[in-house]
């Protein structure tokens, strides 16, 4: 009989200790986010072209179903060695409902404020699920920031934001398990960009792995804004932010000069993509059966606007990250999609339909 190889996934902080500030293993609060699969893009070719070898972090298969899981073990974990007994967040959606399921899982109580009827519907169900109080602000994600870091520093609560330093530490995982997978840092990364913490994070993560020396090259940092929704490329905040990706509907980024420096250190570009751009790029990931929310489709759309612009070579290896799951967002997913047919339940009518 052949024996059973365990294959133990242990979450990020447990896998990537020796990169990450230690945390003492009893106070480690984890689902086992990580791993994700780096799928390659294969029914892109009438698009793209078949000479790049473009391939997604399909970060919607973390357990909450996007990135900020990666994040959130870190800030919790560090938050209850700490001794804190709750944590707060301002949240587009998806930092809400990692905030809700990390709190729940370590006991400790999460306090999120989102903006009032701009979450995806999946995202508010994760938030209330898991016990969070929700606190839906008459306002828009800067606005809720403001608010939150006031409170956070008047009150015994943890700012769990990406402004916390262990978010961005538990986040550049990801750009380690890219590099791991490939065997080598890709030419090109691409992403969306909201409040810009991702970018900065995974920008560190490959600079760290480059400096031990397990990778040679550093990518080409390129992220993508939503245009109604694009201080950074804008150069000045933007007041009211307006975008089908909710999850980058963000006016005043605050890593925006991280990100810059990524930008810049890496030889990149910021530029943004419209919704119907990214409206684009998010179904052609759908017919690669791959199904992701709007705002992580900015980095296909993103290829695509660049691609367009001839800037690659044949053969580059470009990542895109998919930041968050399809079922996030329902609605915009049936928005943008074919109605059923509705039929009679008779053999014949179907068939008539089915056009055969
Ligand atoms: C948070 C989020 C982003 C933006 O990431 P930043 O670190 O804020 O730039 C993009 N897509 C999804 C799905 C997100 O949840």
């Amino acid at each position: 009989m052949q024996a059973i190889k365990p294959n133990i996934w242990n979450g990020v902080i447990r896998e990537f200790q020796e990169f990450l500030p230690k945390v003492k293993d009893d106070s480690i609060v984890t689902l086992r986010e990580g791993n994700t699969p780096l799928i390659e893009a294969v029914n892109m070719g009438e698009v793209i072209g078949n000479e790049l070898k473009i391939f997604l972090k399909y970060e919607g298969l973390n357990p909450t179903c996007s990135f900020k899981d990666r994040g959130m073990t870190m800030a919790v974990s560090k938050a209850k060695e700490e001794g804190s007994h709750a944590i707060i967040c301002a949240s587009t959606g998806n930092t809400a409902a990692a905030a809700a399921a990390y709190a729940a899982r370590g006991g400790l109580r999460a306090y999120v404020l989102i903006p009032e009827g701009k979450i995806a519907l999946g995202k508010l169900s994760q938030a209330m699920m898991h016990g969070a109080a929700v606190i839906q602000i008459q306002g828009n994600f800067d606005e809720a920031l403001i608010i939150v870091k006031e409170v956070s520093k008047a009150y015994p609560v943890t700012l769990v934001n990406s402004i916390n330093p262990y978010r961005l530490e538990g986040q550049k995982t990801a750009a380690f398990e890219v590099c791991n997978h490939l065997s080598f840092a890709p030419a090109y990364h691409f992403l969306p960009v909201g409040n810009a913490g991702n970018i900065t994070a995974y920008w560190k993560g490959y600079k760290e792995f480059k400096e031990k020396g397990i990778i040679n090259t550093l990518p080409k940092m390129f992220g993508f804004e939503a245009e109604g929704a694009a201080p950074i490329v804008r150069g000045y905040a933007i007041k009211n932010p307006e975008t089908i990706a909710s999850a980058i509907r963000i006016g005043n980024p605050s890593s925006w000069e991280n990100a810059v420096k990524a930008r810049d250190e890496s030889g990149g570009v910021i530029d943004m993509v419209s919704d119907d751009e990214i409206i684009y790029a998010y179904k052609l990931l759908a017919r690669d059966g791959i199904f992701c929310e709007p705002a992580s489709a900015a980095s296909l759309a993103g290829v695509i606007k660049m691609h367009k612009k001839g800037i690659f070579k044949n053969g580059d290896t470009i990542v895109c990250t998919l930041t968050g799951h399809g079922l996030k967002d329902p609605d915009t997913a049936i928005k943008s999609s074919d109605k059923p047919i509705t039929a009679e339940p008779e053999l014949s009518k179907v068939v008539e339909l089915l056009g055969f």
